[in-house]
């Protein structure tokens, strides 16, 4: 095979999908295992939204759409914004993509050169790392530390700021840790930015899973209309992470760049899900506070557990669906605790490093699974640490 390309040998992928492979292969050997380490809803999508989809093809929108997305669907995601981040973006700033995740790639394809620097959380989401390293730029860390609840401070953001940086990525409430910032920490973030001429990629993806505090935006101070990027889709809160279906608010001059990016790269957006989203946004929304209701018992029940294990302590998580316990104390790193739990107790999670080096001593939980089985997890791993 001839050489690939420096960029091929420089992305990466998840943890999540080892870890997952991994637990499968010990699963065929026999062994029961609990599985923590997918970051997915274990809730089906709501009947509404799924027959909005089902009708959509047979009704025919089975074809090509325009690569920014349908008319409807931007429009709704117009009125979405107005409702949820109190301002109303112009109709050219919106974008529609395949999941939140090509929003990533593609606006950082879009803002970001060979050299520049790229500030982002650590423990933070592996495609904001991934995606700096086979651009060929310089990833930038900021350490979330346990002292301040996990949230990104915005004076670490300011120190790490040269001539090169280019994009701050922010994400709230957060994955791996749950945390959830401010807002007057977002508008300084944003502030921040403004005074540096820098892009800020705002990922939103749990905007709507949020426990105590309310969610806020950076892209509300210019309204995504100069520098920051509003990324958000259906993936989480909506349970449909397998119809991918997210949006992008940015400015409107990228917006049209983007769009050349889509019909480089997927043409569009597959159009039923498309038509399933409008339902989603439009349609009956009790779906999340009952499902939220039922994560925020999973949650206390986790939280509580992991507690009561020896050598482990855990913040009480603000947002998202995750659990992000301290493991210091018993003296293994996370990879070795991680690989610990999975051999002796057969619970699958992942190792904190998994989302960069400051997740060392930590290991992340997803607790979208049942009361019983969480339970059982808790029983397991006390047992395997006695
Ligand atoms: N951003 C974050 C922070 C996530 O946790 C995830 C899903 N694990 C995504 C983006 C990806 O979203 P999607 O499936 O819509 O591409």
């Amino acid at each position: 095979m001839p050489e690939l390309s420096h960029g091929a040998h420089r992305i990466y992928g998840e943890a999540a999908f080892e870890v997952l492979a991994k637990a499968q292969e010990l699963e065929r050997e026999g062994k029961s295992i609990l599985h923590f380490e997918i970051g997915e809803p274990d809730m089906e999508t709501p009947e509404n939204i799924a027959q909005a989809g089902i009708q959509a093809i047979q009704n025919k929108k089975t074809h090509y759409t325009p690569s920014i997305g349908i008319l409807e669907l931007r429009r709704a995601v117009q009125d979405e914004i107005e409702i949820t981040r109190g301002f109303r973006p112009d109709f050219k700033q919106i974008v529609v993509t395949p999941g939140l995740k090509p929003g990533i790639f593609f606006s950082m394809l879009a803002t970001v050169n060979q050299g520049d620097e790229v500030i982002y959380p650590d423990p933070g989401y592996p495609t904001y790392g991934s995606v700096t390293s086979f651009l060929g730029a310089k990833g930038i860390m900021v350490p979330l530390l346990e002292e301040n609840e996990f949230r990104m401070d915005p004076n670490d953001v300011k120190e790490r700021i040269t001539r090169k940086t280019k994009l701050v990525i922010v994400n709230s409430p957060q994955n791996p840790t749950g945390s959830v910032m401010t807002e007057g920490e977002l508008e300084e973030i944003a502030e921040i930015a403004e005074k540096n001429d820098i892009f800020i990629v705002s990922d939103e993806i749990y905007s709507k899973m949020t426990y105590q505090t309310k969610h806020f935006t950076p892209t509300a101070k210019d309204k995504a209309k100069q520098r920051t990027i509003l990324l958000d889709g259906f993936s989480k809160y909506y349970a449909m992470t397998g119809w991918r279906l997210g949006y992008m608010i940015c400015p409107v001059e990228m917006a049209e760049r983007i769009q050349d990016l889509l019909v480089s790269a997927v043409s569009c957006t597959a159009a039923f899900t498309q038509w399933a989203g409008i339902e989603a946004l439009k349609g009956d929304q009790s779906f999340i506070p009952k499902m939220m209701h039922r994560f925020r018992e999973k949650r206390d029940k986790i939280v509580n557990g992991l507690n009561s294990i020896s050598g482990f302590s855990c913040l009480m998580p603000n947002g998202a669906f995750y659990a992000f316990p301290n493991i210091i104390e018993t003296g293994m790193t996370s990879q070795e605790c991680a690989d610990y739990i999975l051999k002796n107790a057969g619970v699958a999670c992942l190792p904190g490093t998994a989302f960069g080096p400051y997740g060392e001593g930590y290991l992340r939980f997803s607790y979208a699974t049942t009361l019983e089985k969480i339970d059982e997890a808790i029983e397991r791993i006390k047992k395997a640490f006695k």
